[in-house]
């Protein structure tokens, strides 16, 4: 083999003064980027492995360690970046297509910080939600366009199956198996305890979860991975997976050394195979046979789960979405282009889709346009940061939102883009048996609560501060919105109108 042209993404700076050769950064890396050297007694790095999680500087006891951007510098070409360089080197020597973990990162516009919210003064008075009551509970589910009562007053239009949260925030599809048995307990505990929904993602769900089914949606997605009967009556709604944010148009993959036997039985595959899930469902290939799916799922739970259908949010988003809810589905995720991922081609996940802000107001829009956006509920992730974007999506027409990659880092993530090598050294994205236990399902638990309930008490602050006092009453209501920075036809398309205006 020639020699390798691809250098080091990531250069490991240890002080010597500070380092006592504990060899904590040693035993806690699983990509082997240290080494003791007993004869000089001193501890060496090897940056090439190093992948940035930050897990060794965390750890190291006397703050010996920093890793820093490698600054062998191209020469300045605006076209051919050093990045784009190095991705040729990469292909030339692997003939293999790039791989890419999390969400999209290129400098594409975030309109959510392009978007500024609105504040009472003087009139309509700001609400103090420390003293007042304030409603963040949201029903996700087909609402009916007209209530009807009996003579008595008694209710006798029929309510559709809902999904009903605390506050409008669910934790979005991660499998066991992209993610490890106590990241999904973590979740599946503190979603119980906050009063959401946590959901299975494509590989079925764990028998010790089972007792979470209040508080979990179960997909069905192409692989039909875990997927009988038991398990579509388990969880409080059924999501069918037509697309992802980060990936759309592709299926997913998850590697044969992922799929012990903890995995291999709740997917219901063998041990050590790798778990291929096609791109299209290979019974859908129109709506109508979208229709029919949605349907069976109603039939199998005797019509008392509402069934979800999540897309990833592309160019005719809202076409899409209004066949969707034509279709008899309950409600629609979409998942915008920084969604995050277990594994996505690096080309894909960078270039396919489009933002979720503009997605969102387009598929309101349309629904409300055609008059059915009572018959479907809309939730939208693909990086949700805080919960101001949680407000603004609320505002731009979500019922709720769904969040992942936000739930990850609160549990340790550092965004270190490697989920796909299976060596997650914080414990989330393996299935290392050494490495799971590194994640506290007891301090995951606690995490994902203080930090959803902390996002919720700041919703209920916006909102007072809006002098609205029911989360329910700022959907869609867009005049809460003003654009900063935003063209013509961006403001058109969210809805909105520019700030001063
Ligand atoms: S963890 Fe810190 S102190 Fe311990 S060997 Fe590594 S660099 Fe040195
Ligand atoms: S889950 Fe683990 S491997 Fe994936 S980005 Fe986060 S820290 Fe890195």
């Amino acid at each position: 083999m020639s020699l390798s042209l691809v250098t080091p993404q990531f250069e490991v700076l240890r002080d010597e003064n500070k380092c006592i050769q504990c060899k904590v950064c040693v035993k806690q890396c699983a990509n082997e980027v240290h080494k003791y050297d007993a004869e000089d007694n001193v501890v060496l790095a090897d940056d090439a492995k190093c992948v940035n999680c930050h897990r060794c500087v965390v750890l190291c006891p006397t703050k010996a360690l920093k890793i820093r951007k490698n600054t062998l510098e191209f020469r300045d070409n605006a076209n051919w970046t050093g990045q784009a360089i190095s991705e040729i080197y990469i292909q030339a020597e692997t003939g293999g297509i790039l791989l890419s973990s999390m969400g999209n990162p290129k400098p594409f516009p975030i309109y959510w910080d392009k978007m500024l919210l609105n504040a009472s003064q003087v009139t309509n008075p700001s609400i103090d939600p420390l003293r007042e009551p304030m409603e963040t509970k949201v029903m996700i589910g087909r609402k009916p366009s007209k209530l009807e009562f009996d003579k008595h007053g008694n209710l006798i239009t029929e309510i559709a199956p809902q999904v009903e949260l605390d506050m409008p925030i669910m934790f979005s599809a991660m499998s066991y198996g992209s993610i490890s048995k106590n990241a999904h307990e973590g979740l599946a505990r503190a979603a119980e305890k906050l009063g959401i929904v946590y959901n299975t993602g494509e590989g079925g769900l764990h028998k010790d979860f089972y007792k979470y089914g209040k508080n979990t949606i179960v997909q069905v997605a192409s692989g039909r991975f875990g997927v009988h009967l038991e398990y579509l009556n388990a969880g409080i709604a059924i999501e069918i997976k037509m697309g992802q944010g980060a990936k759309p148009g592709i299926g997913g993959h998850l590697p044969g050394i992922k799929v012990g036997e903890d995995v291999s039985a709740t997917r219901m595959i063998p041990i050590g195979s790798d778990a291929i899930s096609p791109a299209p469902h290979h019974d859908i290939y129109s709506i109508e046979d979208l229709r029919q799916l949605i349907f069976s799922l109603k039939e199998s739970v005797n019509y008392k789960k509402p069934i979800f259908v999540k897309i990833a949010a592309v160019h005719n988003v809202a076409a899409i979405a209004s066949g969707i809810a034509r279709a008899g589905a309950d409600a629609i995720m979409i998942d915008g282009f920084r969604g995050g991922t277990g594994a996505a081609p690096t080309r894909v996940r960078d270039n396919v889709g489009i933002p979720i802000e503009l997605a969102l107001a387009a598929v309101d829009q349309r629904l409300r346009d055609e008059g059915i956006r009572n018959e479907i509920s809309i939730v939208c992730g693909g990086s949700i940061r805080n919960s101001s974007d949680i407000v603004k999506a609320i505002a731009l027409g979500a019922d709720a939102v769904y969040i992942a990659s936000a739930a990850l880092i609160a549990i340790g993530c550092h965004m270190c883009h490697s989920c796909s090598t299976g060596k997650c050294n914080w414990g989330i994205a393996t299935q290392d048996t050494d490495l799971v236990k590194r994640l506290n399902p007891d301090i995951a638990y606690q995490k994902l609560v203080n930090l959803l309930s902390a996002w919720n008490h700041e919703i209920k602050e916006m909102l007072g501060g809006m002098g609205i006092n029911a989360i329910d009453s700022l959907r869609g209501n867009r005049l809460m919105l003003r654009g900063i920075g935003l063209n013509e036809k961006e403001l058109e398309i969210l809805g909105i109108k520019h700030a001063g205006e």
